[in-house]
C-alpha cells in the first residue's frame, strides 16, 4: 500500500492496522496516508492535496 500524497511505501502493523492513517475526500473514498505526511502536513492540506 503507498502513501497518496508522498507515494511512499505504507506499512502495515501484523493486525493489518495501517501504520499511518486512512484520510476520507468528499466523495467519501479512503486514502492511505503515511505517518510521515500525517505528522508534517494539517488534515487540511492532506485533503487539498487528495
Ligand atoms: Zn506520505
Amino acid at each position: 500500500m503507498k502513501c497518496d500524497i508522498c507515494g511512499q511505501k505504507v506499512e502495515q502493523t501484523f493486525l493489518k492496522k495501517l501504520v499511518g492513517t486512512y484520510v476520507k475526500d468528499k466523495k467519501g473514498k479512503r486514502h492511505p496516508v503515511c505517518m510521515n505526511c500525517q505528522s508534517s502536513m494539517s488534515m487540511e492540506d492532506i485533503k487539498k492535496k487528495l
